[in-house]
């Protein structure tokens, strides 16, 4: 099986350096933080984000479409285009009730692995917080990206406020901070466990984090 399993947290780098990776490579990329972000919506369209039991349920039914594609992935939900509505801050404040909701956890991983398994003769780069360690445990490399809290934040203010001064970083702490400390009571994601290579992408440049996972791939 040719899948690349990537975690990290949030401003880690990862989307980046998973998409140029797989971009190199010719190969498919799948952001499964993306579904979880869908599912979120569709649990909010359902009016559901305060009712957990209801969760898995829903996202069983849930009609996602996903095109695989790392210079252009785009997500469909019951037919309509959401690629830009995941990546809004409502839908960022609300993840994480999804992502932390055990039985929801199980539907979206079992959708992942069959993603992976599908596309793993041609390869396949996966990223989110828990690929290298339940998502795709076998996978053939796996690394853990990280990077400082303010490298993190800086790079997440930079995306989202397109500057790093001190009230974009304000704004950006709990999009960054109180989002992975939730993450973490359901994904480890923070410390490399045996066999997942740790790169740590604070001092590099993209071009540096990418070459060195290429590296990895190689090596592999
Ligand atoms: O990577 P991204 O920030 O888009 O992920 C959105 C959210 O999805 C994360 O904050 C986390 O709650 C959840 N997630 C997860 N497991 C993954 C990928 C993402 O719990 N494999």
């Amino acid at each position: 099986m040719t899948v690349v399993a990537i975690d990290g947290p949030s401003g880690s780098g990862k989307s980046t350096v998973a998409k140029a990776l797989a971009n190199q490579l010719g190969w498919a990329y799948l952001d499964t933080g993306a579904m979880y972000r869908a599912a979120a919506i569709w649990i909010d369209q359902a009016g559901a984000l305060d009712q957990p039991d209801r969760m898995a349920a829903l996202i069983e039914q849930m009609p996602l479409e996903i095109s695989l594609d790392p210079v252009d992935q785009r997500f469909y939900l019951d037919g309509v285009d959401i690629t830009d509505a995941i990546r809004t801050s409502a839908t960022s404040r609300v993840v994480s009730k999804v992502a932390t909701n055990i039985p929801s956890r199980h539907v979206l991983v079992a959708k992942q692995q069959q993603l992976a398994a599908a596309n793993a003769a041609s390869g396949i780069v996966v990223e989110g917080r828990d690929i290298t360690t339940v998502v795709a445990p076998d996978a053939a490399v796996r690394i853990l990206l990280t990077a400082s809290p303010e490298a993190r934040l800086r790079r997440r203010a930079l995306e989202q406020h397109g500057q790093a001064d001190s009230a974009a970083i304000a704004a950006t702490t709990d999009e960054v901070i109180r989002r992975d400390r939730d993450d973490s009571t359901v994904a480890q994601f923070m410390d490399a466990p045996p066999g997942v290579t740790l790169l740590d992408t604070t001092d590099l440049s993209i071009e540096e984090a990418v070459a060195a996972a290429l590296a990895l791939v190689e090596q592999a």
